[in-house]
């Protein structure tokens, strides 16, 4: 406990006239860094002083476990500030532990306590006068200095034989200590402001700093007689005191909310990090409502006190939908955001956060299946992001994705894990098709042959389905592959046993096609996956699929008008191949429009037609021929 067993010999010598104490050499440093490089965020001087009135209450509350004896024993743990606009002050009061003369000195005038010393050693150790270092540690009380002329702190200890004392400093060298008479317990720390900081003596400037930073401080704040800090800080409590209102009352007021959350995750953990978080899922998703992006907000505490509302890599960024709370008992606690340098601390905090969230998710995803897919039909597109960037946790990703497929039913979904354990044991690939919706997908030419051999194809109806797809890859050593790629190979089927152009004849209507439709195909050859359909195209080029080409057309990038790479299937048992085969020969003129039609319709079908009119202008030359 922070000098409560401190003896030293000053402490019996109390001397009734103000004494004058220089500030140690490295207090004087450390002083001339805080006023010089946090005079950007002065205002975080109230978090730091009511974060110390904090601490002392708490030290007291701890103290009076044991010890009998203890000085103005009925007052009220709580703080209270007060602003004075004329006298341009505001003053930070509680009835915590308090200081004896002694301890004024040690803490407030020697480099003995914890932050401060930290901060100087880490200062030396990087070998410059780093400003950025003070972000890294609590060198919370000097911080006042930032916006005082003068800072008075009038101090009583729990101890009932030692007089109060007034500490005051202007901050430049000195300090003066001398005994006051008939201070209650406890601390109350008088700022007189400097002039350009006169606005921190307005009531509505400090509520407004106390409502963001401590907020969920365990004492009762009052602010010019009015209690400040309502909510608890509910995270610290055990769930199962918690009641369903207090969960969403929370919400509402952390993340300025007004729906109530779809899912929550209450948690903590010791190892590796002592970490408590209440983490919210929102009811919608704004961004699929097209409004903006979204930006990181789950809030990151140290005991309860504020760092950052917004920190950007505490969670990976496809988690920027999350909202509350994350408090860990290991952070320093941090002057200021933009200056958060303890990279590989958040980065565990990262990594443990997010895998536990991913628990939950699957942990919903079996055993509240319709939450579930409810959650998923609103945030499934960030989980998709993520499944696509976040390499470090891709593979618990790719299992929260769910897709429509040609064996489930309209509107239900299935997961590459239920995919995976109905595969045929010949089957190697895992098969997906890109489309606008069910009704496309079946009606096209893509899904026959895959249907024939009773072979399952995932349908991926958003637009990021195919990135998503590319860059994942493969699941539990499976390739994911596109229906539709040229590359695809499937197993034969058993020969239709009549009916079916021979070999030599498919082998020739293929050359003559090929030789009719020139550049606008790359191979013409008979089709392993074509049951009701006479033709198809397939996608040759592996990087500049059809979907991709759409988009990059979509968004007038350059590429989109790169020739195609097609690949034409024809399918030898269907009646227009067989016509044609028949009319290559007989009526060569109207075979040639029927080959171009051909190839139209299966353009068509992969959405690669880019320009119909001179289809138009074919059919119309075929309708004269009838
Ligand atoms: P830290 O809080 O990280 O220790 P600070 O600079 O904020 O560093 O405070 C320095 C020390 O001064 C504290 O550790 C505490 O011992 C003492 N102190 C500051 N404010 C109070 C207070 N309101 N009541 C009792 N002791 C205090
Ligand atoms: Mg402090």
């Amino acid at each position: 406990m922070a000098g409560s067993s401190f003896f030293n010999p000053l402490t019996t010598m109390s001397t009734a006239t103000p004494q004058k104490f220089e500030f140690q050499a490295e207090i004087k440093q450390l002083l001339d860094i805080v006023i010089h490089s946090l005079y950007t965020e002065k205002e975080i001087f109230v978090r730091e002083l009511v974060s110390n009135a904090s601490d002392a209450l708490e030290k007291f509350r701890h103290l009076q476990l044991t010890e009998k004896e203890v000085f103005d024993d009925k007052l009220a743990l709580e703080i209270n500030l007060t602003t004075d606009d004329k006298a341009k002050t505001i003053t930070i009061q509680d009835h915590g532990l308090g200081m004896t003369r002694a301890e004024l000195i040690e803490n407030l005038g020697t480099i003995a306590h914890s932050g401060s010393k930290a901060f100087l050693k880490a200062l030396s150790e990087s070998g410059q006068k780093n400003a950025n270092l003070i972000g890294q540690f609590g060198v919370g009380f000097y911080s006042a200095f930032t916006v005082a002329k003068s800072v008075k702190v009038y101090s009583h200890s729990w101890r009932a034989n030692e007089p109060g004392h007034v500490w005051t400093s202007d901050g430049t060298g000195s300090y003066e200590v001398e005994e006051v008479a008939e201070l209650s317990r406890g601390t109350k720390i008088v700022v007189e402001l400097k002039d350009d900081c006169a606005d921190y003596a307005q009531d509505w400037k400090i509520k407004e700093i106390l409502e963001r930073y401590s907020a969920f401080v365990s004492f009762p704040i009052n602010l010019n007689a009015k209690h400040i800090n309502t909510v608890q800080a509910l995270w610290l409590r055990s769930k199962n005191e918690i009641k369903e209102e207090e969960y969403t009352e929370f919400y509402k007021f952390q993340a300025h909310a007004y729906d109530e959350p779809r899912l929550r995750l209450h948690f903590s953990a010791d190892a590796p990090l002592s970490i408590n978080a209440l983490l919210f899922v929102p009811k919608e998703n704004p961004e699929r409502l097209g409004l903006a992006r979204l930006e990181p907000s789950v809030s990151l505490y140290c005991r309860k006190v504020m760092i950052d509302a917004k920190p950007k890599d505490l969670l990976p960024e496809w988690l920027r939908f999350l909202k509350g709370v994350v408090d860990s008992e290991d952070l320093p606690l941090n002057i200021s955001r933009e200056t958060m340098q303890d990279k590989a601390l958040i980065e565990k905090l990262n990594k443990v956060i997010t895998k536990r969230f991913l628990k939950f998710l699957d942990e919903e995803s079996t055993s509240r299946v319709d939450g579930y897919n409810e959650f998923y039909a609103q945030f499934g597109i960030f989980l998709k992001e993520g499944a696509a960037l976040d390499f470090t946790h891709k593979d618990q990703i790719v299992k929260l994705l769910r897709y429509e497929s040609s064996l489930t039913e309209k509107g239900k979904t299935t997961s590459l894990t239920d995919y995976v354990s109905r595969m045929q044991s010949e089957q190697k690939e895992i098969y997906y098709i890109i489309g606008a919706n069910r009704e496309s997908i079946e009606s096209g030419p893509y899904l026959e042959g895959f249907k024939a051999r009773n072979l399952e194809v995932l349908f991926c109806y958003e637009s990021v389905d195919e990135y998503v797809m590319n860059n994942v890859r493969e699941f539990d050593g499976k390739k994911i592959t596109a229906a539709d790629h040229a590359d695809v190979k499937l197993a034969d089927l058993p020969k239709p046993p009549e009916g079916s152009l021979s070999d030599d004849e498919i082998k020739s209507l293929a050359e003559w096609l090929k030789k009719t439709l020139g550049d606008r195909v790359a191979e013409v050859k008979a089709s392993d996956r074509l049951v009701d359909s006479p033709a198809l195209a397939l996608n040759a080029d592996k990087f500049m699929t059809p979907h991709m080409r759409r988009m990059m057309k979509a968004m007038n990038k350059d590429g989109a008008e790169s020739p195609l790479r097609i690949n034409l299937e024809i399918n030898p048992r269907h009646a227009v191949i067989k016509h044609l085969a028949a009319a290559q020969t007989a009526s060569p003129e109207k075979a040639a429009l029927v080959a171009e039609q051909i190839l139209d319709n299966a353009l068509i079908s992969a959405g690669l037609l880019d320009d119909a009119t001179k289809m138009v202008a074919r059919i119309y030359k075929l309708l004269e021929t009838v």
